[in-house]
C-alpha cells in the first residue's frame, strides 16, 4: 500500500519495492493453453459444482505425481483440493486443533499462521530456528512439546529464511515427534517446493507418519490470484475432519476450470531462472556492502541481518521496501522478495549503496 502510493509521488521507476511475494516467473505456456483447451467443453459440465474434495480426475492425477516423484503411495482418497495453501492450512489448523490445544511454529515463520491457528481456537508456540543456519531446532521443538500440542507447522522452502530442511533435519525433527507421549501431526506447507536452487526438499510423509502436506500453483505455476492448491493427507479421520473443517469455513468446492488445469499440470517445473540470476545479483551485492544473509536455497526471499536498528527505515527513506522481521516473529532481521524485475535490483544498487554509506557513518 505504502509502496503504491510512494510510487505515485515520486515515480514508479524510483520505488525500490521488495516487500511482496507475488511470483516474477511468467506462467508456463502449458498451464495456458491447457486453460484455454478446457473453455472448449461443454460449459454446462465444465462450471458445474465438483464434490467438496474435487474432481476425481484431478486427485488422481495429483496422487499420481506424488507416487510416481516421490515413490510413496497416494490414492485419490488422500486429497483434498483447496483454493490455494492458505485454506488448505487454514481447514487443516480447525481439523486438528481443538480450544486449548497447541501448535508449535518455527520463527520466523508466515505472520498468517497465527491467524489460522487462533481461528482453530489454540494457541501458537513460537520455537526459534538455529539461527546460524536457520534449520530447524529439534531440541528446542523438544523443549516446547506439552500433553497440549496437537501439531508443528514447518515450511521448507521457507518464507521467510530461503531455508530447505535438510533430509537429517526432518529425521531428526521426526524422531522428537514420535517419542512424544500422544499422536502430534507435522504439517508441510509447501507452496515453495518447486522454487529451489539445487537442493531436494525431502518429501516428509516418507520420515514421519502423521504429516499433512499442503501446496498450491500460486507461486510454482505463478497463479496466486487464481487460489488453487491441495491438501495431502493419508490419515482418514483427519482427513474426514479437513473435509468439515473447509465446509464450515464456507469452502464448496475449489475452483472447477482451475481444479481441471491444475491436475493436468501438476509435473509442471517452473522456470526459476529470473530468481536465481536475483538471488545471485542480491547476494553479491550483499557481500560487496558487508550485509549479512542466510544463503538463500528455495522461495524467493532473502533474509538478512538489519546493519543497525532503524534499517528499514533508513531503506525506506532511500524508497527502497523491505519487511522487517518483527512481522515474522523475531527481531533484527529483514526479509527481501527477489520475485522482482532484475532491472529493478541493478537500478536499485546506487540507494544501498547509499542506505549503507548512511548505516556506516
Ligand atoms: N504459505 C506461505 C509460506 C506463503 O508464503 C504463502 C503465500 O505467500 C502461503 C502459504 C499461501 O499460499 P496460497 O497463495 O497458495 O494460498
Amino acid at each position: 500500500m505504502y509502496g503504491l502510493e510512494r510510487k505515485k509521488i515520486v515515480g514508479e521507476d524510483n520505488v525500490y519495492d521488495f516487500s511482496i511475494g507475488n511470483p516474477r516467473s511468467t506462467t508456463p505456456q502449458v498451464a495456458t493453453d491447457t486453460l484455454k483447451k478446457l473453455l472448449d467443453e461443454d460449459p454446462v459440465s465444465l462450471h458445474a459444482y465438483s464434490v467438496a474434495a474435487g474432481h476425481d480426475e484431478v486427485r488422481e492425477q495429483i496422487a499420481d505425481y506424488i507416487s510416481k516423484t516421490y515413490d510413496y503411495p497416494a490414492s485419490p482418497e488422500n486429497i483434498f483440493v483447496t483454493t490455494g495453501a492458505a485454506e488448505a492450512i487454514a481447514s487443516v489448523m480447525c481439523a486438528i486443533a481443538v480450544e486449548g490445544e497447541e501448535v508449535i511454529v518455527i520463527a520466523p515463520y508466515f505472520p498468517e499462521y497465527s491467524v489460522w491457528i487462533k481461528n482453530a481456537l489454540a494457541t501458537p508456540v513460537e520455537v526459534m530456528a538455529d539461527p546460524e543456519t536457520f534449520q530447524i531446532d529439534v531440541n528446542a521443538v523438544k523443549a516446547a512439546i506439552t500433553d497440549k500440542t496437537a501439531a508443528v507447522i514447518i515450511n521448507s522452502p521457507c518464507n521467510p529464511t530461503g531455508a530447505i530442511y535438510s533430509e537429517q533435519n526432518i529425521k531428526d525433527l521426526s524422531a522428537v515427534l514420535n517419542d512424544a507421549d500422544h499422536k502430534i501431526y507435522l504439517v508441510c506447507d509447501e507452496p515453495y517446493r518447486k522454487i529451489n536452487y539445487g537442493k531436494a526438499v525431502p518429501w516428509v510423509p516418507k520420515y514421519y507418519e502423521h504429516t499433512i502436506v499442503c501446496d498450491s500453483a500460486s507461486k510454482t505455476l505463478s497463479m496466486p490470484g487464481e487460489r488453487i492448491g491441495h491438501v495431502f493427507c493419508n490419515d482418514k479421520k483427519a482427513f474426514d475432519a479437513i473435509s468439515g473443517s473447509a465446509r464450515a469455513l464456507g469452502h464448496v468446492c475449489a475452483p472447477v476450470l482451475f481444479q481441471r488445469m491444475y491436475g493436468k499440470c501438476i509435473d509442471v517445473q517452473p522456470d526459476v531462472s529470473v530468481y536465481d540470476t536475483n538471488r545471485k545479483l542480491l547476494t553479491k551485492m550483499f557481500d560487496e556492502l558487508g550485509i549479512t544473509y542466510v544463503d538463500p536455497q528455495g522461495a524467493f526471499y532473502l533474509w538478512a541481518k538489519s546493519p543497525c536498528e532503524d534499517f528499514v527505515q533508513k531503506c525506506m527513506d532511500r524508497d527502497i521496501l523491505v519487511v522487517p522481521s518483527d512481522s515474522f516473529g523475531i527481531q533484527g532481521w529483514f526479509r527481501i522478495g527477489y520475485c522482482v524485475s532484475t532491472e529493478m535490483i541493478l537500478n536499485s544498487m546506487l540507494a544501498w549503496k547509499r542506505v549503507m554509506a548512511n548505516v556506516n557513518n
